[in-house]
């Protein structure tokens, strides 16, 4: 590969994340398809990616996260809120809290009915569990041998145990699998670890694969433009280390750089509303208006205690005991390293009326200062987290000038929708509720965060809109669908070009009843059937 002249592949994969990696195992499984992956991060042979609780570490370290900011937001009482994105081989696979969660039938039935044929959830089933390796192994929902490992939580801690009770008692039913028949109900997470280590994209679909002659993985090789010739996408313009390369796509150039970089790459390309890149002086090249609308994301807000036993990740997170921890993981893969930022869920409907759960709950015997993931604090405490699953407030990514390396504007309108901010009360409800539990009783102290001063419906939207956050799932900027806002067809091709697709988490028309990284492998693993079946 030179500077002086353009270098030919067959595919071209922009961005090694989550899809990224799928498709570099899938499409270079076939020795005769010459496979480029063009990562703009770097190595993640590093222990902050490795050690499952080094998400604390990597979640605002830029030499694995864009490390972006949203733009001020009327619902979020006008705060800019922090908005990580992995930056790294395994993208936000190995920067993620490793919770595995696939969504609701209903959500791909959805996808389905808005007119995306082949999405359906009996139609992707089969994908989950063929890129699945669930360590309980195989049934009609999970599958073995896959090269994602899914493994369930080893440690079960008493305040976790005495959660699930307290839960079960106020209603809500155990459920040993919640990705299988049912999701309603409350049990412990099933996370992307394996052995006490993450299990990233990258760890499962790419280094396995990464010594094949016909693929070929740059990293900190960021893509400045995609190349269009007439209506058809011929190649990309990338650059590492300073240096500027041309590479020329025979089949396809597939963007994989995620939610937010995917539709500013293509807006910085000329792709996207004519008008607004006409008023940032970015030559048109594809009028596409929907590039970058219908941002969807999921707003965290979360209810804090003071445990009153030494007993919770705070305190082992310091001091002699962190030392003891770190032995104790390199010798055994187990204990505090191995932790995720949640270790029981719950999927609750906030009203009996509601045919399907629209809250997910997070549970961990853990707190933050100010209640956000960050550092643990020093006193035991014990924190639940909720969310609404399908929210309906929409924003959108934009580019904010024709610089590729300018970040682009981000607003997710959190809190726009009025169906959004009754959810955030109830779901503060429920989360009060389900820490009121007897069997929470040996362990519970005072709630520090909203506090019991907090109890009106408009105290507790006032704290939620003060005090929410991000859970970092990011989707629909590319929205797949046969509508004029839709980007990409339901093979995943961008509307009105040829040459190229988005395959990651940006074509996903409506959000899923779940964490975002199971579904977006999905999507990777279907997308790389219709690329080769196309080819
Ligand atoms: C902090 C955090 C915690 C999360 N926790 C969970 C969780 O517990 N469970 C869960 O299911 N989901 C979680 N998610 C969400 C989930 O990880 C993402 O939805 C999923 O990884 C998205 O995959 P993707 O392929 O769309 O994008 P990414 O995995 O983000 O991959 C995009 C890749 O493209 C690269 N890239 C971007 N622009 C360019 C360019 N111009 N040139 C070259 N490369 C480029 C990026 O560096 C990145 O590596 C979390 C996300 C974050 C950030």
């Amino acid at each position: 590969m030179t500077s002086s002249g353009p270098d030919a592949w067959d595919y071209i994969i922009v961005g090694a994340g989550s899809a990224g990696c799928v498709l570099a195992n899938r499409l270079s499984a076939d020795p005769g398809n010459r496979v480029l992956v063009l990562e703009a991060g770097g190595s993640d042979a590093h222990p902050y990616v490795r050690a499952p609780v080094g998400f604390l570490k990597t979640f605002q370290d830029p030499r694995f996260n864009w490390c972006y900011t949203t733009e001020p937001g009327a619902g979020v009482d006008n705060r800019a809120i922090f908005f990580p994105r992995g930056k790294v081989l395994g993208g936000s696979s190995s920067i993620n809290g490793h919770l595995y969660v696939r969504g609701q039938a209903r959500d791909f039935d959805t996808w389905a009915q808005l007119g995306n044929r082949g999405w359906s959830y009996d139609d992707v089933l089969p994908y989950f569990r063929r890129a699945e390796d669930r360590s309980s192994g195989s049934d009609a929902y999970h599958g073995t041998g896959g090269p994602q490992h899914v493994s369930d939580i080893q440690e079960r801690h008493p305040i976790c145990e005495a959660f699930i009770a307290g839960a079960a008692a106020a209603g809500v039913p155990r459920n040993a699998d919640y990705n299988g028949a049912v999701q309603e109900g409350v049990g412990y997470y099933q996370r992307t670890i394996r052995g006490g280590r993450r299990h990233s994209a990258a760890t499962g679909f790419l280094h396995p694969v990464r010594n094949r002659r016909n693929l070929r993985v740059e990293s900190h090789a960021q893509v400045l433009r995609v190349e269009v010739d007439g209506t058809r996408a011929t190649g990309v313009t990338w650059r590492q280390h300073g240096k500027v390369y041309r590479s020329v796509a025979g089949a396809e150039v597939i963007l994989s750089a995620g939610a937010i970089n995917t539709p500013h790459l293509l807006q910085v390309s000329g792709i996207g509303s004519g008008e607004r890149l006409r008023r940032l002086g970015i030559p048109v090249v594809h009028d596409l208006p929907g590039v970058g609308e219908g941002l969807q994301d999921h707003y965290a807000i979360r209810v804090v205690h003071r445990v009153t036993k030494p007993i919770t990740l705070n305190e082992r997170a310091r001091g002699p005991r962190l030392w003891w921890e770190i032995a104790r993981w390199l010798a055994t893969g187990g204990g505090l390293l191995a932790f995720s930022p949640a270790h029981v869920g719950a999927f609750v409907r906030s009203h009996p009326e509601l045919e399907l759960p629209d809250l997910q709950f997070v549970f961990t015997p853990a707190s933050y200062s100010d209640g956000v993931v960050g550092q643990l604090q020093r006193e035991p405490g014990m924190t639940i987290g909720v969310w609404q699953m399908r929210p309906d407030s929409r924003g959108y990514v934009r580019a904010r000038s024709a610089d590729p390396d300018a970040a682009p504007a981000i607003q997710p309108n959190y809190l726009s929708a009025e169906s959004d901010r009754e959810a955030v009360v109830d779901g503060l409800r429920w989360a009060r509720r389900l820490l009121a539990s007897s069997a929470l009783e040996p362990y519970r102290g005072p709630e520090t965060l909203p506090g019991p001063h907090v109890q009106s419906n408009s105290e507790l939207l006032g704290y939620a809109r003060a005090k929410g956050a991000t859970v970092y799932h990011a989707i629909g900027t590319c929205r797949m669908g046969s509508d004029p806002g839709a980007v990409v067809s339901p093979d995943l091709r961008l509307n009105g070009l040829s040459g190229i697709r988005v395959v990651d988490a940006s074509v996903m028309p409506t959000m899923v009843s779940a964490n975002t990284n199971a579904a977006t492998l999905m999507i990777a693993e279907k997308a790389a059937d219709l690329i080769l079946a196309a080819g």
